[in-house]
């Protein structure tokens, strides 16, 4: 039975594995056996061969069109039998053609769900299907219905948490636009049904508008894209209820970008920069452009006459973004969902009056101008309502606030100095202040929703958590938002690999099993070249960031010289540099790297929040200095001195990308690919070389290859034995878990190539263990 371990396995190239064609023609042309063709434009079109001479065939495609092609060219196609099979794993031939076609044929049909072996694989609708009322809940809980769906994935997780009392980890990935938080909202939505009982569960799935009104924004990619990764956890008590839950969140990165933009397209205004800068701007435009979520604007807009608001096309923060106009009915109505959640979880209602006034002085913070005061450009803050509203709204003086807008505290030596800022240092000093209050009013109601669920709650059995994380990303020009955001891929892909690769076949050895290893990407150098100290990208990175020289060109220059001979590294022209990441290679553009990575908050900012005479601000600028390092002098063109050098962005991503590592590791993971079929948010178009390219950078077509040639459940003999011992006819108590086992399997005639004995461990062909699970189930 050793052969079936040793089997040719499928083809995934475009080879036939070996076959000579000629052998395979004879019989393909008799029996019309289908192929792929790749036309010009790169769709697939199935042929079926009508001869051959030589290396040369004629096959005909649909409407009567006859091509001569070469042999190579053609790629094999499955049976009509084959069509729309719920597991790629049962598909004959595992090509790229036959693969998109699969999933496609579904698609077409409202499947949105085929698995992957164990990963489950969704496609983005962009419309509502009709596959998550109550009935499916019901019948995924009882095991009436089979085909794939996250239900069924949340459903797994729950019965291995109860049954192997190990927390679970349902891991969602995929691009933006890709419906990750969809997903994550249909798992939470099942284990809420099931777990419920104590409310909690109610509270807990009410965090999820919060935090969508304030960290997600309309992009040209995602009406509703969350600018933030999140980890929920779901705790679940002895008898299977939901007792608490606990998220954390990543906002930092892209919350950044999103206001670094407004503060780039001012900077053009402002200074008439040379139109290559602004063709840059308008790329990174066309990227990411809203600042404020339109429910958010909503939300303010309501409490406009207590916070002194006007017109919403009167904020600049809001100009830039289109989405205030009251485009959707349902903006309106999902304006008192939020509303109603802040109170579901606890937010008081003072709190919440907080909140909505210091979003109130953002937007006023970036109305506030500045005039001119000499003529080195010095400037200050021109004494009008959007100044004096700020004031009010973080509770300071107003002499206080447009000090530390427009000048700078400096130490020199043992003297204090006060430097004047120029208009564009003014403007820098400004709007890092309206990010850090956005930054941490998102992670101030993190924290409140986490008291929330979590006090007075057990959060000591066992949890299920839901990772929602901003999958690869690749652009024409890249920035330092997707160099943090692939390195946090890069991650999750090696946990990926690890667990369905290598831990897979490091079982298998030693466990005694005839394995013929399979050779998967390992991208443990990729992985290297970010983190190696004292060179590696993020220590050179950091390094930058604290000379008082250093440009985003020393920078580059720094990289090019230390990690050209890195095979996964590449030097570009100019400013860029090239890496080769497991899901292809991204180029980036090292203009703004230094800058966003300092994240600079300058002290005099701090000192202003902490005078405040509201509670929030404070808390805010404790929470800021908490966050720094020791003070260290800044970098001497930031006027440095006296300020505290917060942990470095990149510093901080990877500490919190660790913890999350970590987390993870203790877990059972599941794992969800998220599709995403056409740029356009349009339902029933499916491109299919964008499909192709998605299923690529997750590995979906190398895990069904190799989990198909394995054994992926395995469970061991004591296991086995208790489980299923009951069920033999001749009583076995007084034998040893191994001839239990072995007698088990001779009982139910389990086929011999299903099936191997290892050492501790029986290991199953995927889909065996279901046969004696339905006996006992039903005896
Ligand atoms: P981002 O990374 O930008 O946050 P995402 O992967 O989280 O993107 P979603 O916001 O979950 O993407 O999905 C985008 C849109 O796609 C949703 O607003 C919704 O309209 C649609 N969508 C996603 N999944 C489904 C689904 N299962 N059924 C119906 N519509 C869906
Ligand atoms: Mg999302």
């Amino acid at each position: 039975d050793l052969d079936s371990t040793t089997a040719p396995l499928p083809s995934v190239s475009k080879s036939n594995n070996g076959h000579r064609w000629s052998d395979i023609t004879s019989y393909a042309t008799k029996k019309k056996v289908q192929y792929w063709f790749q036309l010009p434009n790169g769709n697939w079109e199935l042929g079926t061969l009508m001869s051959t001479s030589g290396t040369e065939s004629v096959i005909s495609l649909p409407a009567g069109k006859v091509l001569k092609v070469n042999l190579d060219s053609l790629i094999p196609a499955n049976p009509d039998i084959l069509d729309g099979v719920d597991d790629l794993m049962q598909l004959s031939y595992l090509n790229e053609p036959s693969v998109l076609f699969n999933l496609q044929y579904r698609y077409n049909q409202d499947m949105i769900y085929t698995k992957a072996g164990p990963v489950l694989v969704a496609i983005n609708p962009f419309k509502k299907v009709p596959l998550y009322d109550n009935d499916y809940i019901e019948a995924y809980k009882n095991k009436s219905i089979e085909s794939p769906h996250v239900y069924a994935i949340a459903d797994t997780a729950i019965r291995e948490m109860t049954r192997d009392e190990v927390n679970q980890s349902i891991i969602i990935s995929g691009e933006s636009g890709a419906g990750k938080t969809e997903t994550a909202k249909i798992a939470m939505q099942y284990l809420a049904v099931l777990g419920g009982g104590s409310g909690i569960e109610y509270e807990i799935l009410k965090t999820n508008p919060i935090l969508e009104a304030f960290g997600n924004a309309k992009t040209l990619r995602n009406d509703n894209s969350s600018r933030f990764g999140k980890l929920i956890e779901i705790h679940f008590s002895e008898t299977g209820k939901i007792s608490g839950a606990k998220i954390q969140t990543w906002a930092n990165i892209k919350f950044g970008f999103v206001l670094h933009m407004a503060v780039l397209l001012e900077k053009v205004i402002l200074q008439h920069l040379v139109p290559p800068e602004w063709s840059n701007v308008q790329r990174e435009k066309d990227l990411t452009i809203y600042f404020i979520n339109c429910v958010l604007v909503l939300l303010v807009l309501s409490e406009a006459k207590k916070l002194n608001l006007k017109d919403v096309d009167e904020y600049k923060y809001l100009k830039q973004s289109n989405c205030y106009s009251i485009t959707r009915v349902d903006d309106a109505e999902q304006f008192h969902i939020v509303k109603e959640a802040l109170d579901v979880v606890h937010v008081s209602k003072e709190d919440q009056e907080s909140v909505f006034a210091m979003l109130a002085g953002v937007l006023w913070l970036g109305n506030v101008s500045f005039t001119m005061i000499d003529n080195e450009n010095h400037v200050a803050a021109a004494e009008d309502e959007s100044l004096i509203n700020v004031a009010k709204l973080i509770g300071c003086d107003i002499a206080d606030l447009s000090l530390t807008l427009s000048t700078r505290k400096m130490r020199v030596g043992n003297d204090h100095i006060v430097q004047k800022l120029t208009l564009s240092q003014a403007i820098e000093t400004r709007d890092a202040l309206a990010k850090s209050i956005y930054a941490c009013l998102f992670e101030w109601l993190a924290e409140q929703i986490n008291k929330s669920l979590a006090v007075g709650k057990r959060l000591t059995g066992r949890s299920i958590s839901i990772l929602d994380i901003y999958g690869f990303e690749s652009f024409d020009r890249n920035s330092f938002e997707q160099f943090c955001i692939n390195y946090a891929n890069e991650r999750l892909q090696q946990h990926f690999n690890r667990h369905l690769f290598k831990l897979e076949q490091e079982e298998y050895i030693q466990d005694g099993i005839d394995w013929t290893k399979v050779d998967f990407d390992d991208n443990q150098d990729c992985l290297h070249l970010f983190e190696k100290k004292p060179l590696g990208l993020l220590s050179l990175l950091n390094e930058e960031s604290t000379f008082p020289n250093g440009t985003d060109y020393t920078f580059a220059n720094k990289l090019k010289q230390h990690l050209n001979l890195n095979p996964c590294f590449k030097g570009e022209r100019e400013k860029a540099f090239t890496v080769s990441h497991f899901a292809g290679e991204v180029t980036y553009d090292t203009t703004g790297f230094l800058e966003k990575n300092r994240d600079f908050l300058h002290l005099d900012s701090i000192q202003l929040l902490s005078s405040s005479s509201c509670q929030l601000p404070q808390v805010f600028a404790s929470s800021m200095v908490n966050q720094s390092e020791k003070p260290v002098v800044g970098p001497l063109h930031k006027a440095g001195g006296a300020d505290s050098q917060k942990l470095s962005v990149a510093t901080k991503f990877k500490g919190q990308l660790f913890q999350l590592m970590q987390r993870l590791e203790s877990t059972t993971p599941h794992f969800i690919r998220c599709i995403k079929p056409n740029n356009f948010q349009s339902p029933g178009s499916y491109e299919q070389g964008l499909v192709l390219q998605q299923l690529r950078c997750c590995g979906v077509l190398e895990v069904v290859r190799i989990s198909r040639s394995g054994f992926p459940t395995r469970i061991s003999h004591q296991k086995f034995a208790r489980r299923y011992g009951f069920l033999l006819v001749e009583n076995a108590a007084a034998q040893d878990p191994l001839s239990v086992s072995v007698a088990i399997l001779h009982q139910f005639n389990i086929l011999p190539e299903m099936y191997q004995v290892g050492y501790t461990k029986l290991f199953f062909r995927t889909g065996q263990i279901g046969v004696l699970e339905d006996t006992r189930n039903n005896t």
